[in-house]
């Protein structure tokens, strides 16, 4: 694709890498028909090469973003499937991350918008303020529906309420407890806790620690690191994306580990992407060496994973979370451990669509949040498994709740190298 960036505009570094990206794409258009956005509202704007040709035109004319390009660009669930189809490599994540900066820097949302985006911003990333939003929106959630009006208000409250878990496990604080392997240590590394995942499903963090210490690995989560900043990031608050990128480069930096595993896969995308983020930074080289040591949990577990009994006849329909395979481009790993602990394991059809959670998305869009869940939900159900697994705590929630029982991997992993049976499988006959 041409580009007109003057001489001026690409003396900006952010620009320079937004005009390389803008040149790699030729139109071409494959990636409207694997983009979930595209396939549920079908109009250009909303597919992949819409949004290149929105972003192309306003930093080339370098005019704030208006209406109608924050309208195409906040429905994109950033979910890359477009990244995985397209034949010409074009690195659509940097470039809508950077229009997104541009969003929030030029453009003024409605109060309601506003408002909604800072009060995510300040309560998910820290999962005490979760654990607490959550006991509210718990009390709240039988009312849900007395909220009133279509707006797009009170649809996103629903939303949210909806999201709440019918029960709120025991708080869990992982931040500077080391964990050591049962018997010789073969391996020592830090786990990325996640912030939603610990006030949601603690039972993740324990069945990953659980079997990385059967398995000879020692685990740290140093107190210093935090969230990862995903969630600033992808509301174009850079400056707090860089801020939470910097404060875990330097806490995993002071440790001397084999890995940093990470086991919601929406956070490890982000971590591995940490040497891009910082690349213009003075901790530039440290967290280049961070994103490298960064493993997806199902990654790391394919090389020592072994378990001490074979599954029942269970069949796992596994959804593969877009950050996983199309962000990480990790496809086959969850499916081979999950096979080798004795699982049958199937798949659903259009498996590369997202499920709609894609990290705030199903609060700001909960239309066509709604949409995807159903249809994949639709789709996963159609092979009538007994559990649903993936390996995203986001997706879990967004999937949770329509009668089959979803777990997180690992979970049932952990089950069959002598760990507890996963608490969502209990009462089962199996
Ligand atoms: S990231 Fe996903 S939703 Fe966004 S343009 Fe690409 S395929 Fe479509
Ligand atoms: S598939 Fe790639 S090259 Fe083709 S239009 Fe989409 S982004 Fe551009």
């Amino acid at each position: 694709m041409q580009t007109s960036f003057t001489t001026a505009q690409l003396a900006d570094p952010e620009i320079a890498v937004a005009n390389d990206i803008l040149r790699s794409c030729v139109h071409c258009g494959f990636c409207t028909a694997t983009c979930p956005t595209f396939v549920t509202l079908g109009d250009e704007l909303d597919s992949p090469r819409g949004r290149i040709y929105l972003i192309k035109d306003m930093l080339e004319n370098n005019r704030p973003a208006g209406d109608e390009e924050v309208l195409h660009i906040d429905r994109c669930l950033s979910c890359l499937s477009c990244m995985t189809t397209c034949p010409s490599g074009v690195n659509y994540m940097h470039l809508v991350d950077h229009a997104r900066v541009h969003i929030e820097n030029s453009y003024k949302r409605p109060f309601a918008d506003r408002l909604m985006r800072d009060v995510l911003a300040r309560i998910l990333p820290h999962p005490k303020r979760m654990r607490a939003a959550l006991g509210l929106a718990r009390l709240g959630k039988p009312l849900a529906f007395l909220l009133p009006g279509e707006s797009m208000l009170a649809k996103r409250l629903r939303a949210m309420l909806n999201l709440a878990p019918e029960r709120l496990p025991a708080a869990q604080s992982l931040g500077g407890t080391v964990h050591k392997a049962v018997g010789e240590t073969k391996g020592r590394v830090a786990l990325l806790a996640g912030c939603a995942q610990q006030a949601i499903a603690p039972s993740i963090n324990n069945a990953t620690i659980s079997l990385l210490n059967r398995l000879g690995i020692e685990v740290m989560i140093p107190a210093a690191a935090g969230c990862c900043g995903a969630l600033v990031h992808h509301m174009g608050r850079h400056e707090a994306a860089l801020a939470a990128a910097r404060r875990n480069v330097s806490a995993w930096g002071a440790e001397t580990l084999d890995a940093i595993l990470v086991n919601t896969s929406g956070c490890g995308t982000v971590v591995k992407d940490y040497g891009f983020l910082l690349r213009n930074d003075a901790m530039a080289g440290q967290a280049a060496e961070i994103s490298a040591k960064t493993k997806d949990i199902s990654e790391y577990l394919l090389k020592i994973y072994e378990p001490t009994q074979l599954a029942p006849e269970i069949t796992v329909a596994y959804h593969a979370a877009c950050s996983l395979q199309h962000g990480q481009q990790i496809t086959s790993a969850p499916k081979l451990l999950l096979r080798k602990a004795g699982f049958n394991v199937v798949e659903p059809k259009d498996a590369h669509l997202c499920c709609g959670s894609a990290g705030t998305y199903n609060i700001m869009q909960p239309e066509i949040a709604a949409a995807l869940r159903r249809r994949k939900l639709d789709t996963l159900k159609a092979k009538a498994p007994d559990v649903i697994a993936a390996g995203n705590i986001g997706c879990l929630t967004q999937l949770a709740g329509d009668g089959i029982p979803t777990v997180h991997m690992v979970e049932l992993l952990d089950w069959m190298a002598g760990g507890e049976k996963p608490a969502a499988l209990r009462g089962a006959e199996h």
